[in-house]
């Protein structure tokens, strides 16, 4: 390594050393004036209604919160507004691009922002609105090799009593970066909401993954990854990303509305709630971890979850009870799911949604064939008996 490079990987160390001492600074101010600031003179303590509507029974609590929102982009800027309006405690933002004038079509930032790195065109934005809120900023990409290391002290590290942030929200628009994510998570043990708006602008979804609890992100890969497809030649020559501020504003919406109903303890968590915009279908469902997950964190955490008296168990089916106990009309509903594939309801996957494909079993291997012993003749046998 030259000098130079030395040097300059020096000031690296010593800026986020520095940063991160900043903001240690910030985190212990905050703590201490925490309690005294919801009151009726505070305009975010309107919030507070809910509270006594009874909704909520907690809702000071949120002023104690961090959360890590990664990827500032249409999804994550109004997730962290959302948040940001709603008095959370800290926001912990990672990005590494830059306002381009091609996301006006989109909410939350503005022309004159162009040029300006995204966490720090957001931090100026949210501080304003809220200047209650503290926002750490991340200008990097989180699937480097150093910079997923600073990733994972950051969401380990970032909460207002440096511990753990408490919970971490997907607003990323690559597998790469879900994967880092996922990674992170999985070995820290933090739950994290997946978010996804599809490149056609009119579909998405969101998934909570709870490590051991839920599918995690390996669970059950897309399909362009299973098919080793690159994710960058689905691309077409030509043809950018449609995106739209109104489907991207319902995922947030969404997104924050379950993060708030976690954190808070109000409802329940959605683990997985798509949204089809062409029909106006919302399918919901929970999706359970894959025991045989490439992931060996994520394997441990189920062991972990097996193992847990049934009573910890962090988020619970809730079984509906009928509505009207008596129906005098014989009204009934009719069954219009009848075409959902037989297999995809073994697989306890909800109407309307279906696996692009069965991860293979890695770690069995009993009944495969060892097709190096068996002759042309042997094999071609074999296979008309399957
Ligand atoms: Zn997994």
């Amino acid at each position: 390594m030259s000098s130079v490079e030395e040097l300059t990987e020096k000031i690296r160390q010593l800026e986020l050393e520095l940063s991160q001492e900043r903001n240690k600074n910030v985190s212990r101010k905050k703590i201490e004036v925490l309690s005294s600031e919801v009151v009726d003179t505070n305009p975010y303590s309107r919030l507070m209604a809910l509270k006594r509507m009874g909704i909520v029974d907690n809702y000071e609590k949120i002023r104690t919160l961090t959360v890590a929102v990664v990827g500032v982009g249409g999804v994550g800027s109004v997730t962290a507004e959302m948040l940001t309006r709603c008095g959370i405690g800290k926001l912990v933002l990672f990005d590494y691009d830059k306002v381009e004038l091609a996301n006006m079509n989109r909410l939350f930032f503005q022309p004159h922002q162009v040029g300006l790195s995204k966490v720090n065109a957001a931090a100026r934005t949210l501080t304003t609105i809220n200047p209650d809120v503290f926002v750490e900023t991340n200008d990097y990409n989180i699937t480097t090799v150093d910079h997923f290391e600073n990733f994972m002290k950051a969401i380990s590290t970032g909460s207002l009593t440096n511990g753990p942030v408490d919970l971490v929200l997907s607003c990323v628009d690559n597998f790469e970066a879900r994967m880092a994510i996922n990674t992170a998570c999985n070995e820290l043990n933090l739950k994290w909401f997946e978010s996804g708006v599809s490149e056609n602008a009119v579909s998405g979804h969101i998934q909570f993954i709870v490590p051991g609890e839920s599918a995690c992100f390996a669970c059950a890969p897309p399909l362009v990854v299973a098919s080793k497809i690159d994710e960058k030649t689905l691309k077409r020559e030509g043809v950018c990303a449609a995106s739209l501020p109104t489907t991207m504003g319902i995922v947030a919406g969404f997104l924050t509305q379950n993060a708030l109903k976690f954190l808070l303890n109000f409802g329940s968590t959605s683990f997985y709630l798509g949204y089809n915009a062409m029909e106006d279908f919302f399918p919901s469902m929970v999706l359970r971890p894959n025991p045989n997950c490439d992931d060996r964190y994520c394997r441990q955490r189920q062991q972990e979850f097996q193992a847990l008296p049934k009573e910890e168990i962090a988020v619970e089916a809730v079984e509906e009870a009928p509505v009207h106990e008596d129906n005098d009309w014989g009204i009934s509903l009719i069954d219009e799911t009848a075409d959902v594939a037989e297999e995809d309801n073994v697989r306890g996957l909800c109407p309307g949604l279906r696996q692009a494909y069965v991860v293979p079993d890695a770690h069995a291997h009993e009944n495969v064939v060892d097709a190096s012993a068996l002759s042309l003749e042997e094999l071609m046998a074999t296979m008309k008996t399957i």
